[in-house]
């Protein structure tokens, strides 16, 4: 890098650091900078520290695998296993630089910073041998941007030209690249990130508007968003023609009018789009961008989160108001929360309302810092919320799913929307204990806080200039009673105003003291769809049931007997937030604990109300039902659910005019005159079916089912006078399965009739049917 190239870097990185990045006439209030932030002693800071120990047990060299190979070069580490040895390979190095720059900026710690610096010169080296500027990781990648680039673009539904989801990853290195520049204030990145757009640019350059859109039904991550920072960043205006072209019009187009099609929908498909949608909004101010944006939020947050912050079942999205059945061990994606909370800060910054904290507060101390364990930083992909759940999580070197890219971030990030400023006027958004350094009012604020243990928060100004600002000081919206405020010592009385936050205004002094209290009481908090199916909350958190380990039997119920939801529970002494139900569990009495407590599990979040006589009947009907679930389960070897990407995926799912779609709310697979083909496990001796799931109303198909090439059945759908879902069992004749722990099965569609619908395919032992 020549001197004054590098003097320019500088004074840009200088202005972003001081400014606020992104900040325009769009955002009534901004961010503080990550480094104006420090955590104190909390489940935060605890979980902030075991990051950090994470991060540092990561090789660089060894997540740049991937790099050195596609730059020419022999790779100086092992790669990982997980997903760093699949086609995604190299989106955590993305969200490594992302994840070392915010643990910097947050704890000043270098060593952090060091890694990002030794990574970005490692990439420049890796890029700087390569003509055409591309940086990346995907096998045999320069097979797919070879086909990309001369406009051979193919999709099958989720794929790229058979590739995962290249744009995601390279999405991950982008936004890598980006924090590095302006969290880590490491300027070197930036003629690196520059060059990688300029790649993009180049590479799709020949594609048509239906070539794109037929490239962006594969997942994309936030590529709109990426290029908008680079925009931005760069005053290159390039860049936000090519955040443009990434606009999937079958997703954004409708939200832009205000229609929820997103049923069905794999969620953290859509989540980034968004982001680059407000990301677009902010620097150009079309307002159709930001009523996508809202709306999706809205659409997403009040009409398809559980209580503890998070949507999705089995990464997919319900029917708005529809909860009751998405209760399951693959419930609430982490990634998606991680998303939304991206897209709240923005929506937040438009119009600041202290109700965009409710929600971003109950995702934060729930779902995010419930993700984490934290003795060893490993994370989750979902979070159970079936009765008597254990969460999932990671292993240290082997897993590096979506969700450990997002989760080493969330770990780092928790200092960035606990204040926010505006002119003369900072406030207190979340009641994380932490310290401020607020350089626009030269002050020093030192928040103590031990929410939901106890009420007091405590505000002291640790440095004033003898300014005048305000305090605004959020009121969430589960205040039992109305917050007490004083000022060293004398009450105030103070009403909150219309956006939600109550407001101290004064010259401040150092050593000025601000206290108050938020009220808190347990309360429910109903799905939408069974007003008797609840969750018990105690101001921002969700308190969940533990169970001993070896619990089982039917899932445990309220029985409340008219009892006010404040009478439930009865908190326990001590400094920990414990309660115990009174007399009102069923099968037993049990201890609740936050959310955010119950890594290990058995735990249970929600409960239906019964009454003593309900309770009663249905003792026994939950018995029976439960014994016939459990037996299913075990006698279970493998199962495929159609139409999921993850399980297709991992099932080697594949196959020639094939369609996916849904129908009362279960995803299908067909092939039109076609087939499909996937891979399922078999237990080496025992005798097995195959249990598959049709739509009896998918009269008149016919189509074989092959299993290994050899015929196993013809499967004719019948007319039927009243369609319904149906399960079809095939016996598995043991000479099909000598010998053999997988098998691959084919539909194949017999002369211009259709194979499937399948709804679903299960491998099942036999022996173990009559418990059924
Ligand atoms: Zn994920």
């Amino acid at each position: 890098m020549t001197p004054k190239r590098f003097h320019w870097i500088v004074a840009i990185t200088a202005a972003l650091a001081s400014s606020g990045f992104g900040q325009n006439e769009r955002m009534r209030v901004r961010a503080f900078p990550p480094k104006a932030v420090r955590l104190l002693p909390s489940p935060f800071e605890s979980a902030m520290a075991a990051n950090g120990r994470y991060l540092l047990q990561l090789e660089p060299n060894r997540l740049l695998h991937g790099f050195y190979l596609s730059a020419g070069l022999p790779p100086k580490g092992e790669r990982y296993g997980g997903w760093e040895s699949r086609g995604v390979a190299g989106h955590t190095l993305g969200h490594y630089l992302s994840a070392c720059s915010y643990q910097y900026a947050a704890t000043g710690d270098s060593r952090f910073r060091d890694r990002v610096v030794a990574i970005v010169r490692e990439l420049a080296e890796c890029q700087a041998l390569r003509s055409d500027g591309y940086l990346g990781a995907i096998p045999d990648g320069d097979r797919l941007w070879g086909e990309i680039r001369r406009g051979d673009v193919r999709s099958k539904g989720f794929d790229l030209n058979g590739f995962w989801v290249p744009w995601y990853t390279q999405h991950k290195i982008f936004a890598g690249l980006i924090d590095a520049v302006r969290v880590a204030e490491v300027p070197e990145a930036l003629p690196v990130v520059k060059r990688l757009g300029e790649w993009a640019i180049d590479t799709t350059k020949v594609l048509t508007p239906e070539q794109w859109q037929t490239m962006l039904q594969c997942e994309h991550g936030g590529m709109n968003e990426s290029l908008a920072d680079l925009a931005e960043l760069t005053g290159d205006a390039r860049f936000k023609d090519l955040a443009r072209k990434f606009h999937h019009q079958a997703v954004l187009d409708p939200l832009s009018r205000k229609e929820d099609r997103l049923t069905g929908l794999h969620a953290n498909t859509q989540i980034p789009k968004l982001i680059g949608l407000a990301r677009l909004y902010e620097l150009d101010g079309k307002p159709e961008d930001r009523t996508a944006a809202e709306f999706f939020w809205d659409r997403i947050v009040n009409h398809r989160t559980f209580a503890m912050g998070g949507n999705s079942n089995h990464e997919h999205l319900g029917q708005p108001d529809r909860l009751n059945d998405q209760l399951s061990p693959e419930s609430a994606e982490t990634c998606n929360t991680y998303n939304m909370l991206k897209l709240t800060r923005h929506l937040y910054a438009w119009e600041p309302k202290a109700t965009w904290f409710d929600y971003y507060e109950r995702a934060l101390f729930n779902h995010i810092l419930g993700s984490q364990r934290t003795q060893d930083g490993m994370v989750t992909y979902f979070v159970p919320l079936q009765p008597l759940a254990t969460r999932p999580f990671s292993t240290p070197f082997d897993s590096f799913w979506c969700c450990v890219g997002t989760g080493i971030e969330n770990h780092a990030r928790y200092g960035e929307a606990i204040y926010s400023e505006a002119d003369s006027e900072i406030r207190v958004n979340l009641f994380v204990p932490s310290v401020l350094t607020a350089q626009s009012e030269g002050a020093r604020l030192r928040m103590e806080a031990s929410l939901p243990q106890d009420e007091r928060v405590r505000l002291k100004v640790e440095r004033a200039e003898g300014r005048t600002w305000t305090l605004a000081i959020r009121r969430p919206e589960w205040v039992a009673s109305s917050p007490r405020v004083s000022v060293n010592g004398r009450g105030v009385a103070l009403e909150p105003e219309q956006d939600g936050y109550l407001r101290v205004r004064r010259e401040w002094k150092s050593g000025d003291l601000v206290e108050w209290t938020l009220p808190m009481a347990v309360r429910t908090e109903p799905l939408p769809d069974n007003p008797n199916r609840v969750a018990l909350m105690y101001g921002p958190v969700v308190l969940v049931a533990r169970h001993p380990r070896e619990e089982e039997g039917p899932p445990p119920v309220l029985v409340p007997e008219r009892r006010p939801s404040s009478n439930l529970l009865r908190r326990l002494p001590g400094k920990e937030l414990r309660f115990r139900s009174a007399d009102v569990l069923r099968p037993r009495d049990t201890d609740f604990v936050p959310f955010y407590e119950a890594t290990e599990g058995p735990y249970t979040t929600y409960f239906d109300l019964f009454t003593g006589e309900q309770w009663k009947e249905r003792e026994r009907t939950y018995r029976v039902e439960a014994a016939r679930r459990a037996a299913e389960e075990r006698a279970t070897i493998d199962v495929l659910r159609p139409g999921e990407m993850q399980p297709e995926r991992d099932h080697h799912f594949e196959g020639e005019r094939i369609e996916t779609g849904e129908h009362l709310g279960r995803k299908w697979r067909h092939a039109v005159d076609g087939w499909f083909s996937f891979r399922m496990k078999v237990a080496p001796k025992a005798p097995q079916e195959l249990v598959c799931d049709y739509w009896s109303g998918d009269s008149g198909r016919v189509f074989d089912i092959e299993v290994d090439g050899v015929k196993l059945a013809t499967q004719r759908m019948e007319p039927v006078s009243s369609p319904a879902f149906v399960k079809v069992r095939y016996l598995l004749p043991p000479d099909l399965l000598a010998g053999k722990r997988e098998i691959t099965l084919r539909f194949v569609a017999h002369n211009g009739s259709v194979a499937g619908g399948l709804y679903g395919a299960r491998i099942v032992r036999k022996d173990l049917k009559k418990t059924e």
